[in-house]
């Protein structure tokens, strides 16, 4: 292993998949600060920052606002097992990956899931909700906000009335969406919501943030069984991120909170509208530039998310051979379709630090040349 050192020969690449995104120098930056105790007291300001700064950010007054240790996965997982108890009934809308990933989380926790399933590409239904919240009443009901496999927009905020109306608990996964669209979690009355620091937040993958309302956290209270997982029990965690005394629960990745203090202090000093209008500005050069390339967008304009642009593959093209072409050759990454659309569409990221008309027309000039052949 000594011979040689691989990190001294990665390629740099443009990351315009669906994650990580392009992280910023003051980020990386940010990963090579000294390290501190995870109960410093200086550390433990920084950690109250940040608390501040997600809150901001996923718009909430929520107390219970923190990162976890782990992916935007630790977020889901921890968004379920702390609410679901074995027989609970909750509601899955389903239209891609990460609503089935949501299905799958909540059924292993022995939850009664009834997952509702919409056409790939398209919205959740509102008025299909309406009709399955008057049949009957669900504990939870749990909706993707970006669902990255396809480049749709989820109409949140309309389920989130029904949702608010019914008295269930509302469950958003705000992964790709947090810093590249407005996420709205009061406004929403979304009780859980989680993210990941590695799509727009454009940070490297590790820290999930999550908020609690009280209304979850009183059931998460009031609950008759234990949280089945140690490590993402709020109840223990909450002891760590809050009140006057700190206890350990688990050793904060202490550089990767660096990171994200970075990260969430970017996107504040460039301000959160800004950061939408940049990510919305480069969306419309990007789909403009491909329609002229003779390419077509799998969503309807009005549900698309500027971050994530699913693109029809055409006939006669090979997607494998189109993505390794520009990895290899221009050093872009783009990705590839998931379940009933793989081979059929590639996925381009528009995330945070790489949501500029630079990066989009570097990938414009790549597919040009590439398509041309
Ligand atoms: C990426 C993503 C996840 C999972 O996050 P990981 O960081 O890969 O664990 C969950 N939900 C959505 C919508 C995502 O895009």
């Amino acid at each position: 292993m000594m011979k040689k050192n691989y990190l001294d020969s990665i390629q740099s690449t443009l990351l315009l998949g669906a994650g990580p995104s392009g992280v910023a120098p003051s980020t990386y930056r940010a990963l090579s600060q000294t390290m501190l105790g995870h109960l410093d007291p200086y550390f433990l300001e920084i950690m109250e920052e940040i608390k501040k700064g997600l809150r901001q950010l996923m718009q909430t007054k929520n107390e219970v606002t923190v990162p976890l240790s782990g992916t935007g996965s630790a977020g889901m997982e921890a968004a379920f097992v702390n609410l679901v108890e074995p027989g609970d009934k909750v509601l899955v809308l389903e239209n891609g990956v990460f609503g089935n990933r949501m299905a799958d989380v909540a059924s292993r926790l022995g939850a009664q899931v009834t997952k509702e399933e919409f056409e790939w590409g398209t919205p959740v239904r509102v008025e299909r909700v309406k009709e399955l919240l008057a049949q009957d009443h669900y504990k939870i009901v749990a909706i993707v906000h970006a669902e990255t496999s396809t480049g749709v927009r989820n109409p949140v905020q309309e389920v989130g009335n029904l949702v608010n109306a019914a008295g269930s608990l509302y469950l958003v996964d705000a992964v790709t969406s947090l810093g590249g669209i407005p996420v709205e979690v009061d406004k929403w009355h979304a009780d859980v919501c989680y993210s990941g620091s590695q799509k727009c937040l454009s940070c490297p993958p590790g820290a999930s943030p999550i908020t609690f309302s009280d209304r979850a956290m009183e059931a998460i209270h009031a609950r008759k069984t234990k949280v089945p997982n140690w490590y993402l029990d709020m109840n223990l965690l909450t002891q760590y991120w809050g009140g006057a005394k700190r206890v350990y629960h688990h050793t904060a990745p202490i550089s990767m909170m660096y990171a994200l203090y970075q990260a969430v202090y970017n996107i504040l000093d460039e301000g959160m509208e800004n950061a939408f209008a940049r990510h919305q500005a480069a969306h419309e050069r990007l789909v403009k530039g491909l329609e002229e390339l003779g390419l077509e967008m799998l969503v309807a304009p009005e549900y698309r998310l500027p971050e994530l642009n699913c693109v029809i593959v055409p006939e006669g093209v090979d997607e494998a051979a189109l993505r390794a072409e520009l990895l290899e050759k221009y050093h872009i990454e783009v990705s590839s379709g998931l379940g009933p659309l793989a081979g059929k569409v590639i996925r381009i990221g528009l995330m945070g630090y790489n949501a500029t008309f630079d990066t989009v027309d570097r990938l414009l000039d790549a597919l040009r040349e590439i398509l041309k052949k």
